[in-house]
This record gives C-alpha cells, sequence and structure tokens, in this order.
C-alpha cells in the first residue's frame, strides 16, 4: 500500500498504459481522479477498478476532460480540487497519434498531436503546481517515449511532442524542487496496447530484433515505474528520464 490516503489525477486513464496505471494506484490506497474526452470508456475503466479496490472508503472521480483545452482542464482540476481537498500525484500520460511523413504531414496533424502530447503538461502542471507549492509536497509524472530520443520515421509530430515533455520535465523539476515537488518523465518503448496494435506487422518484427529482452513491453512495466515515482521510495529523484524499453535505447 505505498500509496495509501494520497489522492492522484491521472490523464488518459480510460485505456492502456493510463487505465494499468489507476489500477496499480487503487490497489496500493490511492484515491484517484480518471480524466479522458469519452465518459462512456471512462465508466467502464471505473467498474474495473471499483472491483479492485483495497478500502470501500477510496474514491475514484471521472472527468472528461480534452487535455488540450486550458479552460476546460482549470475548471474541471478545480472541481477535483475541491473533492480531494489536496492532489500528491500528477500523472501525465494521455497522448495521440497521427502519423505520416512530413512531406504529406497536413498542419492540423502536426498541430493536434503538439496540443494533446504536449500543450496538456503546460495546461495540467500550470493549474496543479500552485496547490502543490502551497502543500510543500508533490509528485509530477509524464510520459514520454523513446520515440522523443530517437526520433522515428513517418512521427515527426509525436516525436517533437515526446522530446518536449523531456525539456519540460527537466525544467519545472528546477523551477519547483525546492518546493519538495519531483518531476520526472517516463520514456516506454513499444508496450502492448491499441496505440501499438495500430502498427505494422513488418515494423513490430523489426523492432522485436533490436530488442535485448526481446518482447513487447506490458503496460503494468510501465506502471510499475509510475507507481515508484509517485510513491515516496523516490522522494530523492527529480529531473530524470527514466526507460522502460526492454533495452531498446542504451
Ligand atoms: P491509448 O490506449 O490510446 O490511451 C490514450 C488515452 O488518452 C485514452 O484514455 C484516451 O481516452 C486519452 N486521450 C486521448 N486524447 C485525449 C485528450 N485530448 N484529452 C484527454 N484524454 C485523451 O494509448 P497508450 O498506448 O496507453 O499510451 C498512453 C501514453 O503512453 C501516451 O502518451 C503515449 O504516447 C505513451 N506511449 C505509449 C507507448 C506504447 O507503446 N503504447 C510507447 C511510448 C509512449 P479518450 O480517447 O477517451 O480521450
Amino acid at each position: 500500500m505505498l500509496l495509501k490516503n494520497k489522492n492522484a489525477i491521472i490523464t488518459g486513464a480510460s485505456s492502456g498504459i493510463g487505465k494499468q496505471i489507476a489500477k496499480v494506484f487503487i490497489q496500493n490506497g490511492a484515491n484517484v481522479a480518471i480524466i479522458a474526452t469519452s465518459m462512456e470508456r471512462l465508466s467502464q475503466a471505473k467498474k474495473e477498478l471499483e472491483d479492485i479496490k483495497k478500502d470501500p472508503n477510496q474514491k475514484i472521480i471521472l472527468k472528461d476532460i480534452d487535455v488540450s483545452a486550458y479552460k476546460d482542464v482549470e475548471e474541471k482540476f478545480n472541481e477535483i480540487l475541491k473533492e480531494f481537498v489536496h492532489i500528491d500525484i500528477l500523472v501525465n500520460n494521455a497522448g495521440i497519434t497521427r502519423d505520416n511523413l512530413l512531406l504529406r504531414m497536413k498542419e492540423e496533424d502536426f498541430d493536434r498531436v503538439i496540443a494533446v502530447n504536449l500543450k496538456s503538461i503546460y495546461n495540467t502542471c500550470k493549474v496543479i503546481i500552485r496547490p502543490m507549492m502551497k502543500a510543500r509536497k508533490g509528485k509530477i509524472i509524464s510520459i514520454s517515449s523513446v520515440i522523443g530520443q530517437i526520433g522515428n520515421a513517418g512521427q515527426t509530430n509525436y516525436a517533437a511532442s515526446k522530446a518536449g515533455i523531456l525539456g519540460f520535465t527537466k525544467s519545472l523539476a528546477k523551477e519547483i524542487g525546492s518546493r519538495n515537488i519531483c518531476v520526472n518523465a517516463i520514456a516506454p518503448g513499444f508496450i502492448e496496447t491499441k496505440m501499438t496494435d495500430e502498427l505494422d506487422e513488418n515494423l513490430k518484427k523489426q523492432m522485436l530484433q533490436n530488442l535485448p529482452l526481446n518482447r513487447l513491453g506490458k503496460t503494468k512495466d510501465v506502471a510499475d515505474l509510475a507507481l515508484f515515482l509517485a510513491s515516496d521510495m523516490s522522494d530523492y529523484i527529480t529531473g530524470q528520464v527514466i526507460n522502460v524499453d526492454g533495452g531498446m535505447v542504451t
């Protein structure tokens, strides 16, 4: 029970990695606010979380928020704050892909990926750091990607957004470290989710050949690191990017 009585907000928690992070947090005693755009998928995720609660008093709040829209984030995060009173942990996980070679990439697809994957982190952190600073504690964890470190043909928008998270994380860690707030990023490699299901089979085979651990990652591999970074066990770690990638980037 590493997160007993802690309050966490997790964006993009209706599926994949974000849902698994919510599960691991719930199993460790946290109250969670889960965020996504579709209330239907959030309600389904809530059912799964209710089934694994450790204590009947653990709270699960759902909010349909487009994390790329500042006003939406501000209004609904304040509603969450009213209910939780303080937020101990923010996990910025929501993300999308709109892949194409740059020659064919539409401006709207570049802009949308930057807005959902990167601008969103400005939005959520801007709202949440003030109460965290007052409380003189907090953990902020953002989900980047190995693609932000090594690039990938067809993903200039995605790679730029994920690389941006790294610079943002290191800068914010320096700004608010003195207030006892730790800001870190996780760079997953290829994890088995809806996002990687859509990848071309040949590309997947090629990826596996270059992976020392020779398997795709599981959402739990990422969620367990998020648990560590959210817990008191990581209180002296900030401004770091930790890879969960089977050895892909060394
Ligand atoms: P996923 O299964 O597609 O989940 C994405 C989540 O983000 C969903 O809950 C989705 O819910 C939510 N979302 C999308 N747009 C949103 C918006 N505008 N506002 C709020 N929520 C939004 O993806 P995943 O594979 O678990 O990926 C999770 C994160 O890990 C992403 O940031 C991704 O870039 C990163 N990552 C994944 C891999 C991988 O191999 N899977 C590798 C490296 C990094 P709604 O659609 O209902 O909004």
